[in-house]
């Protein structure tokens, strides 16, 4: 039932489709896309009048398949979330179908499958490697398995610079439409991200606040315990840059600093967002060294286990350059902004698995009270471990003494809803069905990423200097806190938390 305080829809029902996963044996089905469909399932938002196809290039039956997803999707589920009936029910609906992407001849089997439901609402759903989505796109097309309700979706890292971006969003682009594509970033599906929708544009008391009269500094930092986790071939071509600045650290900078879009429709928010990111001041070669920080784990510890160095993982060239943390500081030329800087940090085998938003006010004006000059109030966004907001407030701490510390309001979504938070996915996933592109990236906000991301890469190279080690269990090299002390600030795990 719903909550009679919440405004806005609970689960809007979906129309009948059809969802076929290129890469539908892959570790991303396995870990997210089946069982976001399912945990939907089971809340009953899609009924009847669908199904799933798995496809991939191996050679296996249904049963097979339907034996894969036992194996491998159930563990990604919650023992609590794990309900037998609606299991079976749900697998009920999974078909699978061999087919290699880049064979046009191998279509025919997918459109004869198809052939019964074209009015449906149809989504591709593309977890490969990006370098095939431009066949694959071109052999649904000469299939005639394009409708006017088809959808597709793509996967990160949609290229490696603008230039390779160009290229696919080109070939996509051919064949769909923009209102029928879909580029995921995960990080905009997550509850937290809508959250900081919902403060800014729910209440009327941050927008006064939210400028640079009152805001000192805001730090976006996504931070990972794990390494290449196996897939170090992978990782090694893109690094930190690419896989995590790019599209997530940038799309949350985005939805931050974006003025209030005129309403929720995609593409006033996404116009907001564009006018983000072309509002970021280009980091040209001079300020490289004062404004970016890039470093490689070394061997360490993490929560008191060995780890080693990256350069001795799987599938990583003894010599590689390619980053694991990065730090930058961002600046927006804009009026709201100006004068404000944004730190950005990413990296894998650091002390903690956080990601948050931290905005930190001005310190007050003239402090009668004892106060240390650089506290000021604290706003923190957190999406990982848990989701949670946090606002810093200064009170009295009871005694005798008139003495103030920071004490936090905390935002407990569990208890306050109690209800299950949805995973990103399931959101994406159910507004790709919908046809709701607010929380997918348009082409030319991609492209405009893209366009300040290159020249930080391009500097690097003509620095040729290898990036600063850091041990496995820290918070990243030292050059990471100077990026950030040298203006007088410091990270959040150093001040008050
Ligand atoms: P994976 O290597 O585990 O799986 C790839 C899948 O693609 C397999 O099912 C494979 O059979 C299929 N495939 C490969 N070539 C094919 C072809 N020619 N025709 C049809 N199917 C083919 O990869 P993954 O980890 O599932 O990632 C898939 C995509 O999602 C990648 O682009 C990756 O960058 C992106 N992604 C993955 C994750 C993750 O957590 N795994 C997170 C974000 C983005």
């Amino acid at each position: 039932m719903q909550d009679p305080k919440v405004s806005g829809s609970p689960n809007t029902s979906l129309q009948e489709f059809d969802l076929i996963f290129f890469g539908g044996t892959g570790d991303l089905a396995m870990r997210k896309l089946l069982p976001a469909l399912y945990n939907r399932f089971r809340d009953s938002q899609h009924t009847q009048g669908w199904r799933i196809i798995g496809v991939a290039r191996q050679d296996m039956s249904r049963d097979d398949y339907l034996n894969l997803v036992n194996e491998h999707c159930r563990q990604f589920i919650p023992h609590g979330e794990f309900d037998a009936v609606a299991w079976t029910a749900f697998t009920a609906h999974l078909e699978y179908l061999k087919l290699d992407g880049l064979l046009a001849d191998d279509y025919a089997e997918l459109a004869r499958r198809l052939q019964h439901s074209t009015d449906r609402v149809r989504v591709f759903y593309l977890s490969t490697a990006a370098s095939l989505f431009a066949q694959i796109c071109q052999n649904l097309s000469a299939a005639g398995l394009v409708t006017p309700q088809t959808r597709v979706v793509l996967e990160k890292p949609l290229g490696r610079d603008r230039a390779s971006s160009f290229e696919i969003n080109e070939a996509v682009g051919k064949i769909f439409e923009e209102r029928q594509i879909f580029r995921i970033d995960h990080y905009l599906g997550k509850e937290t991200v809508q959250n900081l929708i919902a403060l800014r544009f729910g209440n009327s008391i941050f927008e006064p606040l939210w400028r640079r009269s009152n805001i000192q500094d805001v730090q976006i930092t996504i931070a990972e315990t794990v390494g290449v986790e196996g897939r170090g071939e992978y990782y090694d071509r893109y690094g930190a840059l690419r896989d995590m600045v790019q599209n997530h650290l940038l799309q949350l900078l985005c939805i931050l600093a974006m003025e209030p879009p005129s309403s929720i429709d995609p593409d006033a928010v996404r116009d907001e967002k564009l006018k983000v990111l072309r509002a970021l001041k280009p980091i040209t070669m001079d300020a490289i060294k004062t404004k970016t920080v890039r470093g490689q784990y070394r061997a360490g510890a993490i929560d008191g286990k060995a780890v080693p160095g990256y350069l001795n993982e799987d599938g990583i060239p003894a010599d590689s350059s390619t980053e694991t943390f990065v730090a930058i500081k961002a600046e927006l030329e804009n009026w709201r902004w100006s004068g404000v800087p944004f730190y950005l940090r990413t990296g894998k085998r650091m002390q903690e698995r956080v990601a948050e938003i931290v905005i930190n006010f001005r310190p007050v004006p003239h402090a009668i009270l004892p106060v240390s000059a650089s506290e000021g109030n604290r706003l923190v966004i957190r999406l990982q471990p848990d989701e949670e907001v946090m606002l810093y407030l200064m009170v009295k701490v009871p005694g005798a003494e008139m003495k103030v510390r920071p004490v936090d309001l905390n935002l407990d979504f569990k208890q306050e809803f109690k209800t299950r938070q949805w995973d990103a996915y399931e959101r994406l996933l159910m507004d790709a069905i919908l046809g709701k592109l607010t929380l997918f990236m348009r082409r030319d906000e991609l492209d405009a990423a893209w366009r300040w991301i290159d020249p930080i890469r391009d500097g690097w190279d003509a620095l040729g200097e290898p990036p600063k080690g850091y041990a496995a269990g820290t918070w990243g090299p030292t050059a990471a806190s100077t990026l950030i002390t040298r203006d007088g600030f410091t990270w959040r795990e150093d001040g008050y938390q």
